[in-house]
């Protein structure tokens, strides 16, 4: 049985979702501040918050546990920043905690959702796992010290695990029934798109004057269904007792103007832009080198093009 901490989330539900279709037995475990429940309603949920250590420890026991996919956490770059002890506690604070339980309860196999973040500006494009880890933010230094923390319970506790780096998630599963729906939303692509379905008035861009051909931030955006599938290789991997760090990536970069020019595509439709001042704590280029996954998992990405990625981030947008 898999527990899997903050799968009622974006990446969780749609991992939650993959896992099943593949035979896995899953209990989803989420304290429902930021996922939904109706993004889990094909599988067991238990609403509880992973600081709760009795509370996992029940839940190990009664459903016979044996690994964990652990992607409850805040996540958002710019609130980290502005409210950094909310990140530490919750992050830190609460994996510590589902750590202790685990391990209390026997379960020493772990899926960690890591970030990109770690490397905060990179060295080197694209980067590679061993690129120097400099967070320029505060949700990344909790994402790197939980890795730390992770290696160093191996050494001394036999915990296995397998951390995933992952760039910058987006779109959603076809079948239209589950997508990305942050409350308030902040991330670049459904926010461009709710511009282009008039929910938005504009979009704006945080800082044109970037080192980057166009001013603009680049990213590597990366489908979230191939984020879920990197999930269940992983599983795999632990099953053989071993630990790793691996990015996960598409391996191209496009700036945020490039987004907004292939959502205007996409969409058929204008998207007001509205250029403004940097976002604290945002490195100006990521990009993944993943073939470090690619050849020890043997994960490959399904969606590989921007416009198929944002097409189905489109479709889930106009649901309703
Ligand atoms: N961004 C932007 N306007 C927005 C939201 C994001 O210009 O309204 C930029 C942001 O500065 C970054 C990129 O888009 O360079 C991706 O940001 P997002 O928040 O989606 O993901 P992150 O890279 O922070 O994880």
């Amino acid at each position: 049985m898999i527990l899997v901490t903050g799968g009622a989330g974006y990446i969780g539900s749609h991992t939650v979702r993959r896992l099943i279709k593949k035979g896995y037995d899953v209990v989803v475990y989420d304290n429902l501040t930021k996922g939904h429940e109706w993004a889990v309603k094909d599988s067991k949920l238990v609403v509880g918050d992973i600081s709760d250590h009795d509370r996992v420890c029940n839940v190990i026991k009664k459903y016979g546990v044996d690994s964990v996919i652990h992607f409850a956490a805040y996540s958002l770059v710019g609130e980290s920043m502005e409210d950094p002890q909310m990140y530490y506690i919750n992050n830190v604070g609460g994996t510590m905690s589902l750590l202790k339980a685990m391990m209390d309860c026997g379960v020493k196999k772990i899926v960690f959702s890591s970030t990109a973040a770690v490397y905060g500006e990179p060295e080197e494009v694209p980067i590679k796992e061993e690129s120097r880890l400099n967070p320029t933010n505060v949700y990344g230094r909790t994402k790197l010290i939980i890795e730390n923390i992770l290696k160093d319970y191996d050494m001394a506790y036999g915990l296995k695990y397998v951390s995933l780096r992952y760039f910058n998630a987006a779109g959603a599963d076809d079948a239209g029934d589950i997508g990305e729906d942050h409350y308030p939303e902040t991330h670049l692509i459904p926010l461009v798109l709710k511009t282009a379905k008039g929910e938005r008035k504009d979009i704006k861009i945080y800082g044109t004057d970037y080192s980057t051909p166009d001013g603009t931030c680049i990213r590597d955006y990366i489908h979230v269904n191939d984020l879920a599938d990197a999930h269940i290789l992983a599983l795999e991997y632990l099953r053989e007792n071993r630990s790793n760090v691996f990015n996960l990536g598409n391996g191209s970069g496009f700036s945020v103007k490039e987004v907004i020019d292939t959502a205007e595509k996409v969409t058929s439709r204008n998207i007001k832009r509205i250029e403004t001042e940097r976002r604290p704590g945002d490195p100006v280029v990521l990009i993944a080198d993943s073939e470090k996954i690619k050849k020890v998992l043997g994960w490959k990405p399904q969606y590989t093009e921007l416009d198929k990625i944002i097409e189905t981030a489109w479709r889930w947008e106009m649901k309703d």
